[in-house]
């Protein structure tokens, strides 16, 4: 095997792009309030879309550049007819990526397994209650048995540690989280609560019913001992160490504690755009110079200047913040 290439996505502040987030597709089976309207969204006419070949093509020339792990996302990913076929070609690549998926879970059961055969190695799967009544009324579907058969499925197959997302939203799942807490700890999954962030389409986020990191521990300190767990790493989350652990459970901290400094994050989403920071404001277009006959070198000369501008920090504090045009599910979350 020929020596790992030179990391060459380095900003002004010397942070390093190692980790692509991947969009396979906008589109969603679910209404997720924190992310989409009721009716959804007009979805991504395909001829506009990444096909498989480019999307093959983008994350090689993106492993030439220091990316040493692609995460599959959406909308959500396993609308994708050819994820499984995907996952298979990107692990076939030299010096291949390791893969991860962030996913609702629907049709997991199914595709679970597969997806562990042709290299998928750790999955995401997005569950912010277990109350059954809860879930259908903030995710506008009735799937919440799906979900739970797709976690079930990713344990079975090998994609451990199954971790769990949980976005908390006052007066809606905010009263859930130390029994979602309880129920995957019992089934060795770990936890990870992400601050609702200012992405989604409808643009309703408001700071005052964001839950933050204090009072979702506060919260699970009713029901457990939570205890900081020393060192953060580069992870996003901070993690606790559960009634003295071993099991523990994350906070991604976006918004009270952002991880900017440390991020190392490039997206790219289902039509080719390539974005710095899932804040950023704008987009360079790579699936334009890639059906106009690009090389590997102009793509990648293409992603090392954008990557070079990456602003310090989202600056969702600042007066002159603007959200995003595009929501989450678009972008790639
Ligand atoms: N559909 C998949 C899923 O739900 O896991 C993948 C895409 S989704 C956009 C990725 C993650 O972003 C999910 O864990 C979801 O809960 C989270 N998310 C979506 N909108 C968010 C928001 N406004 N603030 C924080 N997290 C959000
Ligand atoms: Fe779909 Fe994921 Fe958005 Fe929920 S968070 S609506 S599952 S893309």
């Amino acid at each position: 095997m020929t020596a790992l290439p030179t990391p060459r996505l380095v900003d002004r502040f010397g942070r390093i792009g190692r980790d692509l987030r991947v969009s396979v597709t906008d589109r969603c089976n679910l209404r997720c309030s924190y992310c989409m309207p009721a009716e959804g969204l007009d979805w991504l006419p395909k001829p506009e879309m990444l096909t498989d070949d480019e999307i093959v093509r983008l994350v090689r020339v993106m492993v030439g550049l220091g990316i040493t792990g692609v995460r599959l996302t959406g909308g959500e990913p396993l609308l994708r007819r050819s994820l499984v076929s995907l996952v298979e070609r990107i692990a076939a690549l030299p010096h291949a990526p390791s893969i991860a998926m962030t996913t609702n879970g629907i049709g997991l059961d199914r595709l679970a397994a597969p997806l562990a055969r042709a290299g998928l190695t750790r999955v995401n799967v997005s569950l912010d209650t277990i109350d059954p009544v809860h879930f259908n009324g903030f995710t506008r579907r009735d799937r919440f048995s799906d979900v739970v058969a797709g976690l079930k499925a990713a344990a079975d197959a090998g994609l451990t540690p199954v971790k769990v997302n949980a976005v908390a939203m006052r007066g809606v799942n905010d009263r859930d989280v130390a029994d979602l807490l309880r129920w995957c700890l019992d089934r060795g999954y770990e936890l990870r609560f992400i601050e609702q962030m200012p992405l989604d389409a409808q643009h309703a986020w408001d700071r005052s019913l964001m839950v933050s990191q204090t009072e979702i521990l506060d919260r699970l300190r009713e029901r457990f001992t939570i205890t900081p767990v020393e060192s953060r790493g580069s992870a996003p989350a901070e993690l606790f160490l559960v009634d003295g652990g071993p099991a523990t459970v994350g906070v991604i901290a976006s918004v009270t504690a952002p991880f900017c400094a440390r991020c190392d994050r490039v997206r790219l989403t289902a039509d080719g755009q390539l974005r710095n920071c899932l804040f950023a404001r704008r987009e360079v277009d790579l699936r334009g110079p890639l059906r106009a006959g690009a090389s590997d070198a102009e793509i990648a000369d293409l992603v090392i200047a954008e990557m070079a501008l990456k602003a310090p920090g989202h600056g969702i504090d600042r007066p002159d913040f603007e959200q995003p045009e595009r929501p989450m599910s678009a972008i790639g979350g």
